[in-house]
C-alpha cells in the first residue's frame, strides 16, 4: 500500500491527534501514523489536569503559552461535544497544589513568585495556609502546612479527550493508519518517504509527535531529540460521593467519583511496573493530606511514562525543513493550543519567531 498526503503526523496520542485534528479543521490533507495498541502511551495513563501553575519556571515563555492553552480549552471542549457528542468533562474552578513540609511550602512560594516576576501580564496565585484551604476544602488534614492555589487550573477526562479528538478528526475526513509504526524516514527531494508496517507514506511535511518514539524518529533524520521517560505511578480508589469541587494536584476526583492519587517522578527507563515502596509513599502522602481516605479502598494502580525534555518544557522545532517536532509533558493541558495554533505552523510551513525559545538550542549549554 502507498499513501500520498500533504502532512504525515507520526503519533496518534494526545499531541499527534490534537495537531492532526487542527490540520483537518484547516482542511489540510493529513494522515496519522500510529504504532497501535501495543505502544507505550502517556495519553492513556495520565492524571487529567488542565494546569498552569508552576509552568515556566525553567522556560519563562512557557507560562504565557500554558495560560493561552487553558483559555482555549472551553471552546475546544464545546466544539468536541457538539461535533462528536463526547463530553470531555472539563471543569476549570481553580487548582490546588499541597505541600507536605514547611520547606516544601516555602520553596513552592519562591518558585511561583519567580514565575510571576518573569511573566508580562497578570499571573495570580495564592499561598494558602491550612485554615484558608479548609474554607475551600473542609476535608484537608489538620497537619497539612498549606498549598498554592491558582484560579487558572482545572481538569478533564483525558481518555474521553483522546477519544473525542480521534472521532472529531475522523469526522472531518482524517485517516489513521494504526499499526503503522514508522521504521524509516527518507528525504527524497522535497518529499518525505516514510516506511511503515502498513506500507509507504509519501508526504510534503511530517509532524514528529510520537512521544518517547520521537527520539528514534530524530535518528532517522540525523537529529538528536533529548526526550526521556519519567515514570509516574497512580492509585485509584473506589467511587465516593462528590468531595472536591476544585482540581488538586495530588488527589483528583474524577466525574465518575473515583479518586486518582498520584504521583511519582521516577527515572527508571522504560519500566512500566508499579512498586510497593512507591505506592505506599503515595498513599502515605495522600492520607496526610486527606485523613478521610483511610476509609476508602484503593482498587487499582498503574504507571505511565512521561515524555520529559531536559527542562520538562515543550520542544517545538522544525528540525529539518518540513519536519516539525512537537513534544511536551503536558499534552492534556496543551491540547487546545496544539489543535488551534500548532497546526497552523505546519499548515503555513514555519514556526513563528516568537516561539523560537522553545527549540532545542536552549539545551546546548545544559547537560541531560
Ligand atoms: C503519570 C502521568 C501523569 C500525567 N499527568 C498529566 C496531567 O495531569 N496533565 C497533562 O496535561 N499532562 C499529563 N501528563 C502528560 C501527558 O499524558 C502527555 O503529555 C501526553 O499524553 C503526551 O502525548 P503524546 O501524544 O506526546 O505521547 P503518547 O501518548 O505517548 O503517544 C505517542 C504515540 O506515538 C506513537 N508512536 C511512537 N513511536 C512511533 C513510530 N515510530 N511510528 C508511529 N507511531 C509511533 C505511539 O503509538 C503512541 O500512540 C501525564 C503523564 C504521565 C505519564
Amino acid at each position: 500500500m502507498q499513501i500520498e498526503t500533504d502532512v504525515a503526523v507520526i503519533g496518534g496520542g494526545l499531541v499527534g491527534i490534537s495537531v492532526a485534528y487542527g490540520l483537518a479543521q484547516r482542511r489540510v490533507d493529513n494522515v496519522v501514523l500510529d504504532e497501535g495498541d501495543a505502544a507505550i502511551r502517556a495519553s492513556r495513563g495520565n492524571f487529567g489536569l488542565v494546569w498552569v501553575q508552576g509552568k515556566g519556571l525553567a522556560l519563562p515563555a512557557y507560562t504565557g503559552w500554558a495560560m493561552r492553552a487553558v483559555e482555549q480549552w472551553p471552546e475546544l471542549a464545546e466544539r468536541l461535544r457538539s461535533e462528536t457528542g463526547i463530553d470531555v468533562g472539563l471543569t476549570q474552578r481553580g487548582g490546588l497544589y499541597l505541600s507536605r513540609t514547611p520547606e516544601a511550602f516555602a520553596q513552592r512560594a519562591q518558585d511561583l513568585a519567580a514565575v510571576k516576576s518573569r511573566f508580562h501580564g497578570n499571573y495570580d496565585f495564592d499561598m494558602l495556609d491550612n485554615e484558608a484551604i479548609r474554607k475551600r476544602v473542609p476535608e484537608i488534614g489538620p497537619d497539612v502546612v498549606g498549598g498554592s492555589y491558582s484560579r487558572y487550573d482545572g481538569q478533564a477526562n483525558p481518555l474521553r479527550l483522546l477519544h473525542a479528538l480521534h472521532r472529531g478528526y475522523l469526522l472531518r475526513g482524517g485517516r489513521v493508519l494504526s499499526g503503522g509504526g514508522v521504521t524509516d524516514i527518507d528525504q527524497r527531494g522535497d518529499k518525505f518517504v516514510l516506511t511503515t508496517a502498513r506500507g509507504q507514506v509519501i508526504a510534503n511535511r511530517v509532524v514528529l509527535a510520537a512521544g518517547l518514539g520521537n527520539a528514534g524518529l530524530g535518528h532517522m533524520l540525523g537529529v538528536t531529540i533529548p526526550v526521556k521517560p519519567i515514570r509516574g505511578q497512580i492509585l485509584v480508589t473506589e467511587r465516593v460521593p462528590p468531595i472536591f469541587d476544585i482540581a488538586i494536584e495530588q488527589v483528583r476526583q474524577t466525574e465518575d467519583g473515583t479518586l486518582l492519587i498520584g504521583g511519582s517522578w521516577e527515572d527508571v527507563g522504560f519500566d512500566l511496573g508499579t512498586t510497593f515502596d512507591v505506592t505506599r509513599r503515595i498513599a502515605d502522602d495522600a492520607l496526610h493530606f486527606f485523613p478521610f481516605l483511610k476509609n476508602v479502598r484503593i482498587i487499582r494502580s498503574w504507571s505511565a511514562l512521561r515524555i520529559i525534555s531536559p527542562d520538562a518544557a515543550p520542544i517545538y522545532e522544525e528540525i529539518v525543513p518540513g519536519a516539525f517536532l512537537v513534544t511536551c509533558h503536558s499534552g492534556v493541558s496543551l491540547a487546545a493550543i496544539h489543535a488551534n495554533e500548532t497546526s497552523g505552523w505546519v499548515e503555513q510551513g514555519g514556526i513563528p519567531e516568537e516561539m523560537a525559545g522553545f527549540d532545542q538550542r536552549r539545551f546546548i549549554a545544559s547537560r541531560f
